[in-house]
């Protein structure tokens, strides 16, 4: 929970969409969203009881947390010490690596500690939204990296995400697209909860606030897309996106817009709450996290066959590449576009990774053949 001091007004205003397309690919990703799952994770949360800040609950559940992104085969895996006030805890990172910019992250986030209650609205409501997208990600091709970021020490002042941005994000000059909080999103019990907030930066420095914007428009508009959600956008703090939007980085988030009476307290659970709202904020926040990571689907025309190539990204830009297979005879490999015509040929035995330049090509659909292989590609210039 977050208690906003210094300013006597907040501003509700409506978003009103504009053209941003629904994405076929997105769409299956949201819905993956499993509610059985979101309402397992948040009963697991909540039975860790209260998680502090250097607890042995917040240690628990930080364990319940790596096994479970162990068990959806992710690797990178990474833990940072947080020291404050005499008490320790720890920082989870989990980096998903970008096919096209591996080393620039959308950062997705929420706190896992707790304070006077086991919290399963603030914040198992976020916890178990990335849990869930990380499941539905673990094997999906993005071109941006991700990193699942699960803070500690949010309930004493920010410190688990103010030490990450101290001793992570400007000491590395980390180059992040943007942060993506979600934080109390678990609405009120016996409400009708069909809005959400999307969070703009609008405090200094100013030089991220425009960015943030455009951002948390386009967070607001796939929340409409892939949720049955509406949204209003307002201001952006009192959580962990704040040390990030300090350092100048840009940032957006989700809030309940019922807001519980129930956080920071030992009511603080599931059945005063609204599960099914979480999970309509799972899906629209699968579909914000498709689209800002550009997630995409190879798109083999024999989706079966054992043989397929792995060929990205798609649509393409500057460049498609087909990754390598190694073998010891040569494929026949062209790009033909929609009249017909070829624009690319060559025979490879594919031992490395082969890029076919699509800068100079009009947009428009295509198809790549690999031997008796055809995947439909699309040339979109940015
Ligand atoms: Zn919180």
């Amino acid at each position: 929970m977050k208690v906003f001091i210094g300013f006597l007004f907040t501003f509700l205003f409506t978003i009103q969409n504009f053209a941003q397309t629904l994405n076929p690919f997105h769409q299956t990703l949201a819905n993956q969203v499993s509610q059985s799952n979101i309402l397992q994770h948040l009963t697991d949360f909540e039975n860790f009881g209260v998680k502090t800040f250097g607890s042995q609950e917040e240690d628990e559940a930080l364990n319940w947390l790596i096994s479970f992104y162990q068990s959806m085969g992710y690797t990178d895996i990474e833990t940072q010490t947080v020291s404050a006030y005499g008490e320790t805890g720890s920082n989870l990172i989990v980096t998903k690596t970008g096919t096209v910019y591996p080393d620039t992250y959308v950062i997705i986030d929420a706190h896992y500690d707790t304070i006077n209650g086991p919290g399963t609205n603030d914040n198992g409501s976020g916890t178990s939204i990335l849990m869930e997208l990380a499941r539905i990600f673990a094997n999906v091709q993005t071109e941006y990296s991700i990193k699942f970021i699960h803070f500690t020490a949010e309930e004493w002042g920010l410190i688990g995400s103010q030490q990450y941005v101290d001793e992570v994000v400007i000491p590395q000059n980390l180059d992040i697209r943007l942060v993506f909080n979600i934080d109390q999103v678990g609405g009120v019990a016996g409400m009708n909860n069909n809005k959400v907030v999307c969070e703009k930066d609008i405090f200094q420095p100013h030089g991220n606030d425009s960015e943030s914007a455009q951002i948390t428009q386009e967070l607001s508009n796939c929340i409409s897309l892939y949720s049955d959600l509406g949204t209003v956008t307002d201001i952006a703090y009192g959580s962990d996106y704040i040390p990030f939007q300090d350092a100048g980085y840009v940032i957006t988030g989700l809030y309940e817009y019922n807001e519980s009476d129930h956080p920071h307290t030992p009511t603080d659970t599931l059945e005063n709450m609204d599960p099914e709202y979480v999970f309509q904020i799972a899906k629209g926040s699968a579909g914000a996290l498709a689209y800002f990571a550009k997630a995409y689907q190879n798109m083999g025309v024999n989706d079966s066959d054992l043989n397929r190539f792995i060929v990205y990204p798609n649509p393409a830009d500057q460049l498609i590449t087909i990754k390598a297979q190694p073998t010891n005879q040569l494929k026949q490999i062209s790009l033909i576009d929609f009249s017909g015509r070829t624009v690319f040929q060559s025979a490879e035995k594919l031992d490395r990774d082969l890029i076919i330049s699509t800068s100079q090509l009009p947009n428009g659909n295509y198809i790549l053949r690999i031997d008796q292989n055809s995947y439909k590609i699309i040339v979109q210039h940015k």
